[in-house]
């Protein structure tokens, strides 16, 4: 059985992406930081589908507790490891730079990429030693082609998307995959904020995405059939480059 970690599991994308492998068969550990109940609901939707998989709470902000988390995680696996690694979790704080605050700056950075790099270096020594291994970055077209509002978002994704290339390329020899998936504008509560029926008409396809419209393309990257793609930056935007 292959082991992932979907960090932000609990809702949105991440929880989409939870589901999704499941289905495959993958044992699923699903991260979170705060909201018990939609955890235990994601828990409770993929046992009843057949799946497998567990909570695992912890701030992946937080370097101790991310380390104390991924230490008593590998004790537990014992001789398996997480093959498979989903940075999903993720937090918007907008303001214009000009009036944005260092807590703004900071609690961005530290979860959208300093998480990246907490967690990603713990399991990557596994995958070395295994030859095996998915790391999909969730990032965002803001990293890609910066948003006004969000200048401490963008960065954040923008340093995963740099992350990404060169990580890939340290480690495609060792078997080990590193991509990045780029949403646009994706029907979750990150987005209940936004005045949904304006925007759509920017958008190509005039409609927000699904989180299982990004958990299937996710799900791609992590099988065997993309062994050959990595280093990579793919957008799902309906249309918006
Ligand atoms: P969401 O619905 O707000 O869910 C966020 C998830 O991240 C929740 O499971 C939350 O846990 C978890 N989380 C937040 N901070 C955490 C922390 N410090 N430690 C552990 N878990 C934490 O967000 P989403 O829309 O699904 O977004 C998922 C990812 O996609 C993010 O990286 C986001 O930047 C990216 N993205 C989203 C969109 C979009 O339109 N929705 C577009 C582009 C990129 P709790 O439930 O405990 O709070």
């Amino acid at each position: 059985m292959k082991y992932a970690l979907v960090t932000g599991g609990s809702r949105g994308i991440g929880k989409a992406i939870s589901i999704k492998l499941a289905e495959k068969g993958i044992f699923i550990f699903i991260n979170y930081k705060n909201n018990d109940e939609e955890a235990q609901k994601t828990l409770q939707e993929i046992k009843e589908k057949g799946g497998e998989a567990e909570l695992i709470k912890f701030d992946v902000s937080n370097p101790t507790e991310t380390e104390n988390a991924l230490e008593l995680l590998q004790n537990k696996l014992e001789n398996n490891y997480i093959e498979i690694l989903i940075n999903n979790a993720g937090i918007r704080r907008d303001n214009l730079q000009i009036f944005m605050t260092d807590d703004d700056w900071n609690d961005v950075i530290n979860t959208n990429l300093n998480s990246y790099f907490y967690i990603t270096r713990r399991l990557l020594k596994n995958m070395i030693v295994k030859k095996a291994g998915r790391i999909i970055n969730i990032v965002s077209l803001s990293g890609i082609k910066g948003t006004p509002g969000q200048t401490n978002y963008s960065a954040a994704k923008a340093g995963i998307i740099g992350a990404t290339k060169a990580l890939s390329q340290e480690v495609a020899h060792k078997k080990i995959t590193v991509n990045a998936v780029a949403p646009g504008f994706i029907k979750t509560d990150m987005t209940t904020d936004l005045n949904e029926k304006e925007i759509q008409k920017l958008i190509p396809a005039r409609r927000f995405g699904k989180p299982e419209e990004v958990a299937e393309l996710v799900s791609f990257l992590a099988s065997d059939k993309a062994s050959y793609i990595t280093g990579e930056i793919i957008k799902i935007s309906g249309g918006i480059s």
